[in-house]
């Protein structure tokens, strides 16, 4: 997918025409229609102040009040299974493919079906039974010090393995989700042997031991500990957007450059949610996706974290507008899922800490 403005297809927040998959039994205190007194449960690992306009944004479209439980993923995902039938959770919103993977192991989703969603959101965005929809995504490109790297030097994740690079590249830990997703994407395009041997060359050519978040890397660039880091385009947009000066001069002395334009594109990842399989009001929580996945939804929810929207032409943030267009790799986010536990192995076995 090229993001570029397109006419938009059409996908609204009012459409009805909903089916549901293998909707089990409700509770008995579940909740039907949308009347005043609907809801929507929502597990959270996203906290941005601008997301309360997304709620009041659709109830007043719709009249149903969204109700959210914010934590870290996993503890979410923790606290699911323990409610197990009881639970009163409808959706699961987590910021990374490989943990709406995890929650998919967990057999914690159930289908959805659904005509708004299938149009709006790209196929490679979503799960291929609807388990889970992508609402954001968001680049992991490299981010070089503009003084000591001439981007004509820059092409692949592949390339970042070349001598050249030696104790020039800062990443953060592979125990990191990021990380993960990125192997994984990598196992897809070349197989397991290939992708040990990439994991190892990058390691040789690591500046330091991985340490820190992706700000973390791209201060060590702007610091002059590297030379070039991987890291989600939303962080640098954060420090270009910072009050601070000091944040502002990292922001200056940082290029992006959207690797693998020649083959199969940069790897992005997702935010996203899925509805739950036990979900007292899945037709509302399916609604709400719908809601999100509609244009102007789309725009706060990815403008709340300098993402991307998933739904082609939504207006970009200017400052993520400005990082330029590129070639996104279309692998399904699904894989990266899959390939986490290889990926895992692989990291291991090539001493990327
Ligand atoms: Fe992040």
């Amino acid at each position: 997918m090229t993001l570029k403005r397109r006419a938009f297809l059409g996908a609204g927040a009012a459409a009805t025409a909903v089916a549901l998959g293998s909707l089990r039994q409700r509770p008995a205190n579940a909740q039907f229609g949308f009347g005043r007194r609907s809801v929507v449960n929502l597990y959270s690992s996203r906290h941005y102040d601008t997301d309360d306009q997304l709620y009041e944004g659709f109830r007043a479209a719709t009249g149903i009040r969204v109700n959210v439980v914010e934590a870290e993923a996993d503890q979410l995902i923790e606290r699911i299974k323990s409610e197990g039938q009881n639970s009163p959770a409808d959706l699961l919103m987590t910021v990374d493919a490989g943990r709406l993977w995890r929650a998919e192991q967990e057999d914690l989703f159930q289908p959805v079906s659904s005509a708004v969603l299938s149009a709006a959101i790209p196929e490679n965005l979503r799960h291929p039974d609807g388990l889970w929809f992508g609402l954001t995504q968001r680049a992991r490109v490299l981010m070089y010090n503009k003084a000591t790297v001439d981007p004509a030097d820059l092409s692949t994740y592949e390339d970042l393995v070349d001598p050249k690079w030696r104790g020039r590249i800062l990443t953060r830990s592979s125990t990191n989700i990021y990380s993960q997703s990125l192997v994984g994407s990598m196992i897809a395009a070349h197989g397991e042997a290939d992708t040990e041997a990439w994991a190892r060359g990058l390691v040789a050519n690591f500046a330091r031991d991985p340490q820190g978040g992706d700000t973390d890397q791209i201060k060590a660039v702007a610091a002059g500990l590297g030379d070039v880091a991987i890291s989600n385009t939303y962080y640098l947009a954060r420090l270009i957007k910072s009050d601070k000066a000091e944040d502002q001069a990292v922001a200056e002395a940082i290029g992006v450059f959207f690797p693998n334009q020649d083959d199969r594109g940069t790897h992005v990842n997702i935010s996203g949610a899925g509805v739950l399989k036990t979900a007292p009001n899945a037709a509302a929580a399916v609604r709400f996706l719908e809601y999100l996945s509609s244009p102007e939804a789309q725009r706060i929810f990815a403008e709340s974290n300098n993402e991307y929207p998933v739904v082609e032409g939504v207006a970009i943030d200017s400052v993520v507008a400005g990082f330029g267009e590129f070639k996104a790799d279309t692998l399904n986010a699904s894989v990266f899922g899959r390939n986490n536990p290889e990926a895992l192995r692989i990291t291991d076995r090539a001493g990327w800490n």
